[in-house]
């Protein structure tokens, strides 16, 4: 039995249907109504387990006014249960505000855990997972985009990024250019579906992958970049030295550069060294 006035928040799977728990096909079956991203979308997965819960819409473009009504449901004591297309909701999908308000009206959210293509990747592409940053989808526009991509030069964690198909190469390239040709990336597609395919190697090599072959660019992304790791124990004290007397001039990027150019090291490192310092 559930609890009468209750928001789920139920993962789904990201392609392999097996991937849903028990609790989670339970809790579809026994709430009030199921609000979801695409309502046609996920009548098929309703369907497929012989759900015949009523689905509404909730997405980005009705969020807010849609939140309303169903909390009033909600402190009606209606159960409901939030699903996106695939994996987890809230998660580079749809549902914060409705969760917020939620919570800020007083009723009560429970979350079923579930598939989630960040965490599915992660765990088995062989980047550091003690610590890492999700940073879903980066930005469409140019400049935010490689701003974005820049903030990596200094990122000693792993990163984990959603990638759209369309975008998938120049994203790379842009990585390339701005991290050098030898950062490590993983790259996660078609998790749990048939064609799944881990491509771990560098910038440069991740492109040349895409691009050797267009079914490569084809289907849903993980992307995956290693952290930079903090050391200092190749630089000499004169290329140090330099760092330091040309950051005092120049943007540290800049000194960087020239002192990596100077002295045959990684632009990269001199510059995580000057943050460091
Ligand atoms: N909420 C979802 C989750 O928990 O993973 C993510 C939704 S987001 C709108 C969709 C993005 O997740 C895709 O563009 C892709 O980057 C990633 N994704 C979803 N399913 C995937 C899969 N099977 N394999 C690889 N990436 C996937």
């Amino acid at each position: 039995m559930i609890e009468s006035g209750t928001l789920f928040i139920v993962a789904t799977p990201i392609g392999n249907l097996e991937d849903i728990t028990h609790r989670a096909l339970r809790t579809l079956a026994e709430v009030d109504l199921v609000a979801a991203e695409d309502t046609r979308h996920s009548q098929k997965l309703l369907q497929h387990y012989s759900i015949s819960t009523r689905l509404i819409s909730l997405h980005d473009h009705n969020e807010a006014q849609r939140s309303k009504q169903l909390i009033e449901k909600l402190s009606q004591g209606e159960t409901i249960a939030l699903i996106s297309d695939a994996g987890t909701p809230l998660i580079s999908d749809p549902g914060y505000g409705f969760v917020s308000q939620c919570r800020l009206a007083g009723i009560k959210v429970v979350p079923l855990p579930g598939p989630c293509a960040a965490i599915t990747a992660l765990c088995a592409a062989g980047l550091a997972t003690d610590k890492f940053k999700f940073a879903g989808f980066l930005p469409v526009k140019a400049v935010a985009k490689q701003q974005a991509i820049q903030n990596l030069l200094s990122e000693t964690m792993t990163t984990v990024f959603y990638e759209s198909p369309r975008r998938v190469v120049d994203t790379l390239e842009l990585m390339r250019n701005e991290l050098g040709a030898d950062r490590e990336v993983v790259l996660a597609k078609e998790l749990t579906k048939t064609f799944e395919t881990f491509y771990s190697g560098t910038t440069q090599a991740c492109l040349d992958w895409l691009k050797e072959d267009a079914n490569h660019q084809r289907g849903e992304f993980v992307l995956m970049v290693a952290g930079e790791k903090p050391s200092q124990t190749n630089i000499s004290a004169e290329a140090l030295g330099l760092l330091k007397l040309l950051m005092k001039e120049l943007p540290l990027k800049k000194a960087a550069a020239l002192t990596a150019e100077q002295y045959g090291l990684k632009k990269n490192q001199l510059y995580q060294v000057g943050l460091e310092l």
